[in-house]
């Protein structure tokens, strides 16, 4: 694994995977959206890094091969250059080298990553992650300050990583590299931060279940 660039003027997280997920993780057995929220948190996590070292230089044959259970090469990166991408695809932009040929800027957007509007205040960008199952989710989320996601539950796994700003739910208060992980059995409804928009990389399984009718059509208009 690539050593992550320090983090300085930000604190490490408060809030980690749990040991079973960096334990799978390092394993190579975690859905891929879920492997990809922990790859993001190792990034701004020393002691998960620390812990994850630890279990590489002791764990035997299991832990021996982390990187392949990482992510493919490269796949992170390209996730976070997404971010940088949708932030400058509206503004005047060098020409886009797509497959060898430089395209105009205006052209080059539109086969970049943006970010659609998914609800009042929130926007997202759909990531496909190799490996990742049919029923499986990955966005980078948007959220404007102070905006709420609807209420919902879950009928699988759901992990998240904030990458900026920060969101508060029934279970804590979540700020830059912190995880929050909850299962079926949670029900929810993230309220960004205030100060900032709140950007999170998100992976869950299996579809949602908002309550109420405006929910419910926030989920059929996004394949939730
Ligand atoms: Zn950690």
């Amino acid at each position: 694994m690539n050593t992550p660039p320090p983090s300085p003027g930000h604190p490490p997280p408060g809030h980690h995977p749990a040991e079973d997920a960096l334990l799978r993780h390092a394993a190579g057995t975690l859905p891929a959206g879920h492997a990809l929220v922990v790859a993001t948190h190792l990034r701004f996590c020393p002691s998960c890094r620390d812990g994850v070292r630890t279990g590489e230089t002791t764990g035997g044959a299991i832990l021996e091969d982390m990187a392949p259970a990482d992510l493919s090469p490269g796949a992170l990166d390209r996730a976070m250059a997404r971010l940088d991408t949708a932030a400058v695809a509206a503004h005047a932009a060098p020409p886009v080298r797509f497959q060898g040929v430089a395209l105009p800027a205006a052209l080059g957007a539109l086969l970049a990553p943006r970010w659609r509007w998914t609800g009042p205040g929130v926007r997202r960008i759909v990531l496909n992650p190799p490996g990742a199952a049919r029923a499986e989710r990955v966005w980078l989320l948007r959220v404007e300050p102070g905006r709420a996601l609807p209420s919902h539950g879950h009928t699988g796994w759901e992990a998240a990583c904030v990458l900026s700003g920060g969101f508060t739910d029934r279970t804590g208060h979540y700020e830059r590299g912190d995880v929050a992980e909850t299962d079926e059995s949670a029900r929810h409804r993230p309220i960004a931060s205030r100060d900032e928009p709140c950007i999170c990389l998100i992976a869950w399984m299996g579809p949602l279940t908002p309550r109420g009718v405006l929910p419910r059509l926030f989920q059929q208009l996004n394949g939730m």
